[in-house]
């Protein structure tokens, strides 16, 4: 039997990017997110080019219930969870923040990763085998001005990753974390400037990560040894060289 991923937020971004890597490597898939459409016409394309078997689940990741009941139709082995679905929204100093903003960072990037991994850890438990990949950021590194909120959720995550692993290393399950800076072909910007199409051009001066680099490490670190966890990766387009340090000179590496 293939191997079996689950990612969330399939529907954009780094989890459309990692669905495609994973359809390439003759990877089983289980594709969530809220936007059915996108997942119709994504499992269409990816068992139409790769011969693989595509469910997708449709639901709201911050909903307990809807995550279980959704989690309740898979009939087979997960062997990797990739916690991905998650957002930035607003960028605002402390004491101007929106609340309705900080709710929607927490309950998603925190409680929907905490969520997916508390329904799929039990059966790798198990089995005694599995992965569980979660995107962090740079922002689980260090914070920058107006990103209170946004860098907390993600220094939780990594805080989690370490957590998690520290809870199921003893079970033959890997767990590990990516951890990119900026990243375009993804809707990030669009989503934390509410589609203010202006306001979320935030790359026309540079050449950040594209989806597809970040996707490439995740098919990484998912494809070594099992004797292998590779706990982190770090990466930044190479005109970044950390959170408030972007050589904004010109798009270098456009071709
Ligand atoms: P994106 O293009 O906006 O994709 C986000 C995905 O998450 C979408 O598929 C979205 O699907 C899903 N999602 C959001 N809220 C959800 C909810 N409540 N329930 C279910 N699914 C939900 O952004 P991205 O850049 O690929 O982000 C993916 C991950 O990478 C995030 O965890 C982000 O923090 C992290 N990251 C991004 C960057 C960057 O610069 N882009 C850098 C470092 C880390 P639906 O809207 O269809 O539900």
């Amino acid at each position: 039997m293939k191997k079996c991923a689950l990612i969330t937020g399939a529907t954009s971004g780094i989890g459309l990017a990692t669905a495609r890597e994973f359809a390439s490597h003759d990877i089983d898939l289980i594709l969530t997110a809220r936007r059915a459409d996108r997942l119709a016409e994504l499992k269409t394309e990816l068992e139409a080019t790769h011969g693989i078997e595509v469910l997708t689940l449709c639901f709201d990741i911050r909903n307990q219930e809807e995550c279980a009941e959704a989690i309740s139709k898979i009939n087979r082995p997960v062997d990797i969870l990739i916690n991905n679905a998650g957002l930035a929204r607003g960028l605002s100093s402390i004491e101007e923040g929106d609340l309705a903003h900080w709710e929607e960072m927490i309950d998603t990037n925190i409680k929907g990763l905490l969520y997916m991994t508390r329904l799929i850890s039990p059966g790798m438990v198990k089995r005694k085998s599995g992965h569980i990949i979660n995107l962090g950021s740079t922002a689980s590194k260090e914070v920058y001005p107006k990103g209170n909120v946004y860098c907390a959720t993600k220094f939780a995550v990594e805080a989690l990753t370490k957590a998690i692993r520290a809870d199921l290393y003893t079970h033959g399950i890997r767990v590990s974390q990516v951890s990119p800076a900026h990243v375009e072909e993804t809707e990030f910007a669009r989503v934390r400037f509410d589609w203010d199409q202006e306001k979320a051009k935030i790359y026309n001066d540079f050449n950040p990560l594209t989806s597809k680099d970040v996707a490439e490490a995740i098919y990484f670190m998912a494809s070594r040894p099992p004797h292998v966890n590779v706990q982190d990766i770090l990466m930044m387009g190479t005109q970044q060289a950390g959170g408030m340090l972007i050589d904004r000179s010109g798009r270098r590496y456009d071709h």
